[in-house]
């Protein structure tokens, strides 16, 4: 059983539902059970599923940030990969389709899953479910854009965005109109500049995952609002020179701009050269640990680091430590920092309570 409440701030959801019609109020064992069954393509190109709403409530997940995210078609992984796009009008389709997914999900299962978009239905989840972890709680969900590219017109876009319940977004994956990105490098262009201006006007709070370095030590100074990296890891504590890590001077400006870090628990991005037929054994769940105590040394303080888990975003079960079969697992994580010296409020703080104190800023 749960001991601590955990938010876990990023999973595509949405992309999952629409790719393999995956249903999150399953058991993760039973979509395995029916994907094996059907001989889907999901477990193969995607692996198996982390997710499923028993095991979010094993893991004590109070809330999880829930993406839109739409790929380039220059980056498609194969012909099974529906949600990608050639044009900006493309990825606003996809976004508007996985937002009315959302809703149906929240509309058909009102007491497994919640959109969370102010402030005050966040904190009554939050009490309700804390009071008792061991009691069944729907599982918050807070929107969170993942690639900005369907951002067609900043100053008309982001306000609507925002009436529908979007609180996050960032602005690349690989690079965009707004800014570079994942092996995309490049700084913040006049359109991203303005994109910054538009989510600064609404109250919107940037993340700034995938985001190039330049682009993102130009937005740490002038970005008024909430900045956060919903899942990444740094680069030194992963040892791989890629711009998908966050560098050290990076870590800094978060820590300046009192922002939380989302560490990824993904066998690619805890040890260097790792590949699949490595197998997850090779990977334990201390790696997780070992970044996560990266930062913290790195801070002073347990203030500025929480889990992003990415689940089900382009990797499974297969692809992650050898410990984790699902997200249930993920309380283990627990016992280490523990086992290390990390006094229960550190522990909380890591959990939840830092992506907490983030959200009772963003939430109007
Ligand atoms: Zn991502």
């Amino acid at each position: 059983m749960p001991r601590f409440p955990l938010i876990d701030a990023h999973e595509d959801l949405a992309w999952n539902m629409l790719t393999f019609g995956r249903d999150y109020t399953l058991d993760a064992y039973e979509i395995r059970e029916r994907e094996r069954r059907a001989n889907a393509i999901a477990p193969q190109v995607n692996g198996e599923t982390l997710l499923g709403w028993p095991q979010y409530q094993q893991a004590g997940v109070v809330l999880a940030f829930a993406t839109l995210f739409v790929a380039p078609s220059r980056k498609r992984s194969g012909a099974w990969e529906k949600l990608v796009y050639d044009t900006p009008e493309e990825a606003a389709h996809w976004n508007r389709e996985q937002l009315a997914a959302y809703r149906r999900l929240v509309e058909d299962h009102p007491t497994m899953f919640t959109l969370i978009t102010h402030r005050q239905a966040f904190e009554d989840l939050w009490q309700r479910s804390t009071q008792n972890l061991e009691q069944e709680h729907p599982v918050g969900l807070v929107l969170l854009m993942e690639n900005a590219e369907g951002i067609l017109t900043p100053e008309e876009d982001v306000p609507w965005w925002y009436e529908q319940g979007l609180r996050i977004l960032g602005p690349a994956w690989a690079g965009t109109r707004f800014c570079g990105g994942t092996g995309e490098p490049g700084p913040l262009t006049d359109e991203g500049r303005r994109l910054l201006r538009a989510m600064a006007e609404v109250g919107l709070a940037l993340d700034v995952s995938h985001m190039d370095e330049a682009a993102v030590l130009e937005a740490l100074d002038t970005y008024p609002g909430v900045v956060l990296a919903s899942h990444a890891n740094p680069q030194k504590a992963v040892g791989i020179a890629s711009n998908r890590f966050l560098s050290d001077r990076v870590l800094q400006g978060l820590f300046e701009r009192d922002a939380v870090i989302g560490v990824v628990p993904y066998n690619r991005f805890l040890q260097a050269g790792w590949k699949p037929a490595d197998g997850k054994q090779a990977v334990p769940l201390r790696r997780v640990a070992e970044v996560i105590d990266y930062i913290c040394q790195k801070a002073g303080s347990a203030r500025h680091v929480g889990i992003g888990s990415d689940f089900d975003g382009g990797f499974g079960r297969e692809h992650t430590p050898a410990e984790i079969d699902t997200i249930a697992d993920l309380p283990q994580l627990a016992d280490i920092l523990a086992q290390w010296g990390y006094i229960e409020a550190d522990i909380r703080a890591i959990f939840a309570e830092n992506w907490r104190r983030v959200l009772l800023q963003v939430l109007p």
